[in-house]
């Protein structure tokens, strides 16, 4: 499970004390929605040799992946990118982007922007709406350009890239249709409908108590029978070519891994990788949460479910991160207390746990990103999602605090706050709070909020089905906003002797679920992505049930303002929600969960989202963010041994992804 940010906004830094920070540029690069940001990794000269060998071979086994996600993406997106690369590399093409740069525009500059959002989204889909894009130059320039630039390719691409009917959602989740023939992700081969997919899941469904998680590495296909079968990610199976790839740096890894665990966890990820057995997974996931004292981590694997329409596939991501010990420190006492909280939620003692265990909590510094974390990339992670295993033994769960802060160094006095909070106090309130209640939040969301309550005896794990995903994080999100107004906090020593701090998160939480999150929709779009629809599922839901006028939308001069008139007032009905979110989790009540995010989470008021747009279109930002990544370089002796690894911050955006392309292509065009 992730954590997405939503609108970290300019403000004071838990961290900001870092004072060898390098002079580096967060903003690299704006185009159409999304910002591209560099982040800065602190902390990396300071680890052994033996460490940094590591991060660098786990770093290399995170970036031979990267065509895995684009074909999951869409089957047609890797022969997408490589035509556009090739054209864009061509003599022709840089000559007329050079002449057409001049004036800033013309096919050429417009090419090269979708290419740089093909890259952003790992293919044709916008990586947050899921809605395909489309090229701003037309079919027959492209055409004429490749034939001028001497540039062949598959002409099935050309209806896919420039037809809006074909192809249009990588991910449906429309009620009523087939969800997996509406849907242009790579988990289901050609003709597999919904039904067929179902049906083949709940024959093959492992129902034991240590479950395999049957469709977590394959893609289900129908032959020319009509017979369904599977084709597995694995080593001489589906992605094999790049899963031998990461499977030679897993190797390296495993010979300068810090300790038994982690080679324990490595092994068992390699043994998968090769044999796409699912006991190897359930193997390396148990391992993985065991392992503890590591300072080096990673994720590099089919993971996070929320890209197949039916919630079962992973799509392949990588991070590659080390424990930032003094910042650690915050979530330890949140783990430490973590029955308390349990205790002391609103939810109903019958779905409580009665013994809340195993979530380790750490601070992460993120030194590489891949896959599905990049450039787009989570602030949080919990993991394992295997429920029996995180029952049994536990999950870790990390916030990202190198990210979050160059999201709030690229963001400082952009004007947001300004234009969009209601007065200067909330304004004030935030800045000075803003930076301490978010870390919070994101740690109390993940090492307490996701591992907390638990379900009814006979409840199936999947009861709530395409909910799912959004009732949880709603759960999660509602169990740390309602404990930031705790007193507990301050006894902990974590958020600052002020009444009033917890105001900041509510203020800004309440604001982005009603009104400014809005600016990530296109006009007329329903809200679809999960994060975004528990954020306004709370805001819309606890709106919805202010008896006492305790919160209001009020309107000055033709905008529309969120003002809170009582903040206890709320606090309370977040409590209500919680209760009844767990009673919706722990009963499986799957129509409920329906009504509850048809009613809040989905529709969007037309004119608020009208003036969200105008109000934000004057503010020229971006509300996406995306990363690019360090260069590592090992440096090596005359025997070829590895005497340091270096680290380079000025990649540019462009210059980075076509040499990803370049090294660390794999697959072949057609999977
Ligand atoms: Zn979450």
């Amino acid at each position: 499970m992730k954590k997405y940010s939503v609108f970290i906004v300019a403000c004071l830094l838990l961290l900001a004390s870092c004072n060898n920070k390098p002079n580096i540029q967060y903003s690299v690069d704006k185009f159409y929605d999304l910002e591209i940001l560099r982040y800065n990794v602190p902390g990396f000269e300071d680890l052994s040799l033996q460490q940094k060998t590591l991060v660098y071979y786990l770093s290399e086994a995170a970036l031979q992946g990267r065509d895995i996600l684009f074909d999951q993406n869409g089957r047609y997106n890797l022969r997408i990118r490589r035509t556009l690369e090739a054209l864009y590399q061509s003599d022709y093409y840089q000559a007329l982007l050079s002449e057409q740069r001049a004036t800033g525009d013309g096919e050429a500059v417009l090419l090269e922007k979708y290419l740089k959002r093909v890259w952003f989204s790992n293919g044709i889909h916008h990586h947050y709406g899921n809605d395909k894009f489309l090229p701003e130059f037309s079919q027959e320039w492209f055409v004429d350009a490749c034939a001028s630039a001497g540039v062949s390719y598959d002409e099935a691409i050309l209806p896919v890239m420039f037809d809006p009917a074909v192809m249009p959602k990588r991910t449906t989740q429309a009620d009523g249709e087939d969800l997996v023939l509406g849907s242009a992700g790579n988990y289901y081969g050609e003709g597999v409908t919904q039904a067929e997919a179902e049906a083949w899941y709940e024959q093959h469904k492992d129902t034991t108590d240590e479950p395999l998680w049957i469709g977590l590495n394959s893609q289900l296909c129908k032959d020319s029978t009509g017979a369904i079968y599977e084709r597995v990610y694995r080593i001489g199976g589906l992605y094999g070519a790049a899963l031998e790839k990461v499977n030679y740096w897993l190797e390296k890894a495993l010979s300068v891994a810090e300790n038994d665990e982690q080679r324990e966890a490595i092994a068992h990820m390699i043994e998968f990788n090769r044999t796409g057995d699912l006991r190897s997974f359930n193997a390396y996931c148990i391992a993985w949460v065991k392992d503890l004292q590591s300072r080096v981590d990673y994720v590099n694997g089919f993971t996070e479910t929320y890209t197949d329409p039916l919630g079962i596939t992973g799509t392949w991501e990588s991070m590659v991160n080390f424990k930032d010990i003094e910042a650690t420190r915050r979530t330890e006492i949140i783990s430490a207390n973590a029955q308390w909280f349990e205790d002391h939620s609103t939810t109903d003692p019958m779905y409580k746990k009665e013994e809340v265990k195993g979530v380790s909590a750490k601070v992460i510094t993120a030194a590489m990103l891949a896959g599905d974390c990049y450039p787009a990339t989570p602030i949080g992670i919990n993991l394992p999602n295997a429920n029996w295993i995180r029952k049994s033994y536990g999950s870790k769960s990390v916030t990202i605090d190198n990210l979050v802060q160059a999201y709030n160094e690229a963001a400082k006095g952009n004007g947001f706050n300004e234009e969009f909070m209601v007065d200067d106090a909330i304004r004030v309130l935030y800045e000075k709070y803003g930076a301490i209640c978010d870390n919070l939040h994101t740690d109390l969301h993940e090492c307490v909020g996701h591992g907390s309550g638990k379900l009814m005896p006979g409840v199936n794990k999947d009861a709530l089905k395409e909910h799912a995903s959004t009732i949880e994080e709603t759960r999660a999100d509602l169990f740390a906003l309602y404990f930031l107004g705790d007193h507990k906090l301050v006894e902990l020593g974590l958020m600052p002797d002020d009444k009033d701090a917890y105001h900041a998160i509510y203020y800004q939480q309440m604001m982005n679920g009603l009104m400014t999150q809005l600016v990530r929709i296109e006009p007329g779009k329903d809200i679809e992505e999960a994060h975004m629809r528990n954020r306004q599922l709370i805001a819309a839901w606890v709106y919805d049930h202010c008896e006492h006028n305790e919160m209001e939308i009020i309107e000055r001069e033709g905008k529309h303002y969120l003002q809170i008139n009582d903040y206890e007032g709320v606090r309370r009905i977040v409590g209500d929600m919680l209760a009844e979110i767990q009673r919706v989790t722990s009963e499986g009540d799957y129509a409920a969960a329906k009504a509850l995010v048809e009613t809040y989470a989905v529709k969007v008021d037309p004119e608020l989202h009208q003036e969200m747009l105008a109000r934000y279109a004057e503010l020229h930002l971006a509300p996406y963010k995306g990363f690019v990544n360090p260069v590592y370089t090992p440096v090596t002796n005359r025997d070829g041994e590895i005497t340091d690894v270096t680290i380079d911050y000025t990649e540019g955006y462009i210059e980075q992804h076509l040499r990803y392309s370049r090294d660390y292509s794999n697959l072949p065009d057609i999977n």
